[in-house]
């Protein structure tokens, strides 16, 4: 497992500690992991009924999240993803106008889940379970679910995303903020790829910048998780603006029976006659390779927020990933951030000797820093979707054009390459 980090005195009374872990994403399997890893027994409850695996699209990763897994004990070879060496931007016509060397592994959600939920214990791990309540005293944290089953625990982390359940009772003014735009995504099958689109994209890491508009494509582990050529999978990104022509997000969300639901909608509610606009502002709007990849996919969208919290530690119940701080998908990075955290957190307590309050202090410290300045980076690098609600004469020059150039470098890039988090 871990690299040591067990060497306090006074881990034999850390190793009685115990954690329940609200959530059993990414987030929550990174936690989980890491406090196994410093003697902690852990419990990870996730609302969702049956294995996550089949859930989630493709994710750009970063040397950070490659190390922190390794950090784990975890086997990362070349399997975890696919590796794209060369970013490209397609004009409308399909003319390749930058060209860019910048490689990293592209992997799937559902890649990175099988890696840390198959090295934990199953006993440790209960799908069905919904925390409805909570309620803490001196001793530590009492969990309530749906069914009216409780757990007793001496730390209780939430990890239930951005609509976090547990955010929601301990901080309800902590709300995620919409950006004013969506992302479409799709994936779609290798062997089903043109042979010439193939050969020029397939193993390129590719940009569409349409006006107001900017649309990111690369190769991502196939089904069940294949990394080998032939069975792989091309995944999509595309950021619209809502309205102004392209729909509002409560229309967008409206099922075919009427139903509205809310600012997301499950992809299978979403109206044919969305599906079928999309497809067809595609071949309008983006080279013929990438509207013809778009035609072969079941999209979906997810609206775009900002959240972040003024605390991630309130008593003995905390928050890490998306349920602390959310950073537009741009920085690519809410898998490694949640990894991060979890990390930080097994290592303040761990450094805190025993002292459970002290730790952590130190991780709220360290980890909300981290959370607003990545919420900060990734705002400025969706600042320009953003802008097209605005009038064209209060944009800023920035917010009038987006750079191909700049575009190309800056999403997704590494963590130790943003100055914003190493200022
Ligand atoms: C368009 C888009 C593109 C993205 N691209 C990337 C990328 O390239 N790279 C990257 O690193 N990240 C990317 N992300 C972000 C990434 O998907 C998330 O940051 C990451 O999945 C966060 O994990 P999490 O475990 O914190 O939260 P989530 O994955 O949201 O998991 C929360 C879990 O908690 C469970 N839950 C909720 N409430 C309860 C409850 N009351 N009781 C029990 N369980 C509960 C949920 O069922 C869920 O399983 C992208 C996001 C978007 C929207």
């Amino acid at each position: 497992m871990a690299d040591n980090i067990l060497n306090s005195p006074k881990m034999a009374e850390a190793a009685k500690k115990r954690a329940l872990v609200i959530g059993g994403s990414l987030g929550g399997l990174f936690a989980a992991n890491w406090l196994r890893a410093i003697g902690w027994d852990v419990l990870v409850f996730e609302r969702v009924e049956d294995d996550l695996a089949s859930r989630g699209a493709g994710i750009g990763t970063h040397e950070e999240l490659l190390a922190v897994l390794r950090r784990l004990g975890l086997k990362v070879d070349d399997s975890i993803g696919i590796q794209v060496r060369t970013r490209i931007c397609l004009d409308e016509s399909g003319r390749v106008t930058h060209q860019l060397e910048q490689p990293q592994y592209m992997s799937a959600w559902a890649r990175v889940y099988r890696l840390l939920k198959d090295v934990l214990p199953s006993e440790a791990y209960r799908f069905g379970a919904t925390l409805a309540r909570l309620e803490q005293d001196s001793g530590g944290v009492t969990a309530v679910f749906a069914d009216g089953a409780t757990e007793r625990g001496d730390l209780l982390i939430g990890a239930d995303g951005i609509r976090s359940t547990v955010r929601e009772l301990i901080a309800p003014h902590v709300q995620p903020a919409y950006a004013g735009y969506i992302a479409w995504r799709g994936v779609a099958d290798e062997w089903e790829f043109p042979a010439d689109t193939h050969a020029e994209l397939f193993e390129k890491y590719t940009f569409c910048l349409p006006e107001g508009e900017m649309m990111l494509c690369y190769p991502v582990p196939g089904r069940d998780n294949d990394t080998r050529p032939g069975r792989r999978g091309y995944n999509f990104v595309w950021y619209r603006p809502t309205d102004g022509g392209r729909g509002p997000l409560p229309d967008l969300c409206t099922d075919a029976n009427g139903h509205c639901h809310g600012m997301a909608i499950a992809p299978p509610l979403i109206r044919p006659e969305v599906i079928a606009r999309i497809k067809s502002e595609a071949r309008a709007l983006l080279a013929p390779q990438i509207a013809g990849i778009v035609e072969r996919t079941q999209p979906f969208f997810q609206a775009i927020f900002d959240l972040e919290s003024p605390s991630l530690v309130y008593g003995r119940v905390t928050l890490l990933g998306d349920a602390a701080f959310v950073a537009r998908p741009h920085v690519g990075m809410g898998v490694t951030k949640a990894a991060l955290d979890a990390e930080s957190l097994a290592r303040c307590i761990a450094a805190a000797d025993g002292e459970l309050d002290g730790g952590l202090a130190r991780y709220d410290l360290e980890r909300r820093r981290f959370g607003t300045r990545i919420v900060a980076r990734a705002r400025r690098l969706g600042a320009y979707l953003e802008a097209q609600h605005k009038p064209v004469a209060k944009r800023t020059a920035a917010e009038r054009r987006q750079d191909p150039g700049v575009v190309m470098r800056e999403i997704g890039s590494n963590a130790v390459d943003l100055r914003e988090l190493t200022a």
